[in-house]
């Protein structure tokens, strides 16, 4: 074989291989990819820092912002407290003056109803004014003091009280004026009874004894019922007629007055008519229940008025005690 065509060998030198030997990395005009062998262990550590310091800054912002939360939920939480307390206060300035109007509204209503009462005063059917509606409504009044709107309620009360007193008097002024029957009967009811007191000739309807002349219901005890017919027969003068109204006028007294009276019927042994008598007889200063009317100058009629009894002295004294005990007093409720 000759020598000559064997290749040569360092041929094989300029392969590629050799120009990684590490004497030709530091000239090598590309040397600059040499520094990426060593690069990476300091980027890493790089990375870690930036990483912790990413991390802290992380929980350092969550940390503020999770303050930040818990503070504005406090900070809202007692700004909602105070609006409620603002408000709360705010309903009770509003409740007070509410408080303050209706005491005001009770105070003029009761004074309304003391003047009217006053003018009523000493009239002798006590039931006129019942008293203790207006003590109940005052009790009522200072009960509920501190409830809204409990004083304007009892005020209408009080005023419905005065309504009824003043529409009484309105009525009985007008009956008062004018006698409407033209009777005696009726003008000594009027005068007594200042005009509270009506009369009624119906005494056939009015459920009255038979034989009964006069007489007066608890259902009304301000109206007296007349047997016309009867209070006019010539056995009947003036002055009968007069002692059959002063006695249906105690029954108007008992009827309207029953504490005073509930003593005062001791003394007549519960019978309210022998007590009727005996006002009656007081009234006109009387000491017999008999009479005798003359139709002419020699004929009369002979009658006995009343139920049969005559009253002592002492029964009239305790007629008298009984008649100051009667009637409207002005025992009024303060406010
Ligand atoms: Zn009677």
């Amino acid at each position: 074989m000759n020598p000559e065509s064997v290749p040569p060998a360092p041929e094989r030198l300029e392969s590629p291989e050799r120009l990684e030997s590490p004497e030709e990395h530091d000239t090598a005009p590309n040397a600059g990819t040499a520094p990426m062998d060593a690069a990476p262990p300091r980027r890493r550590r790089g990375r870690g820092i930036l990483i912790a310091l990413g991390v802290v800054l992380g929980v350092a912002v969550l940390a503020a912002l999770a303050w930040l939360v818990v503070t504005v939920v406090q900070l809202q939480d007692v700004i909602r407290q105070q609006t409620e307390r603002i408000e709360q206060q705010e309903e009770e300035i509003s409740d007070l003056n509410d408080l303050l109007d209706d005491r005001d509204v009770y105070a003029a209503a009761m004074d309304e109803y003391r003047h009217t009462v006053l003018s009523v005063e000493g009239l002798p059917m006590g039931a006129i004014v019942p008293a203790d509606d207006a003590q109940q409504l005052r009790d009522q009044a200072w009960k509920n003091r501190r409830t809204p709107g409990a004083l304007a309620r009892t005020a209408a009360s009080v005023d419905e009280l005065t309504a009824a007193i003043v529409d009484l008097r309105a009525k009985a002024d007008a009956e008062r004026a004018a006698n409407a029957s033209g009777t005696l009967m009726e003008g000594v009811l009027d005068e007594v009874g200042r005009g509270f007191v009506r009369v009624s000739f119906d005494i056939a309807d009015s459920g009255c004894g038979a034989d009964a002349l006069g007489c007066v219901s608890s259902d009304d005890p301000y109206v007296v019922h007349f047997d016309r017919t009867g209070l006019f027969h010539p056995a009947m003068d003036d002055w009968s007629r007069r002692f059959i109204a002063l006695h249906e006028f105690a029954h108007v007294l008992q009827f309207t007055n029953a504490g005073a009276t509930a003593t005062a019927e001791k003394s007549f042994g519960g019978d309210w008519e022998f007590m009727a008598d005996c006002y009656a007889l007081r009234e006109l200063d009387a000491w017999s229940l008999e009479r005798r009317v003359w139709v002419s100058s020699y004929e009369y009629w002979d009658s006995e008025l009343g139920y049969g009894q005559v009253c002592d002295a002492a029964q009239r004294d305790v007629i008298g005690t009984w008649l100051g005990e009667l009637g409207v007093r002005p025992d009024l409720p303060e406010t």
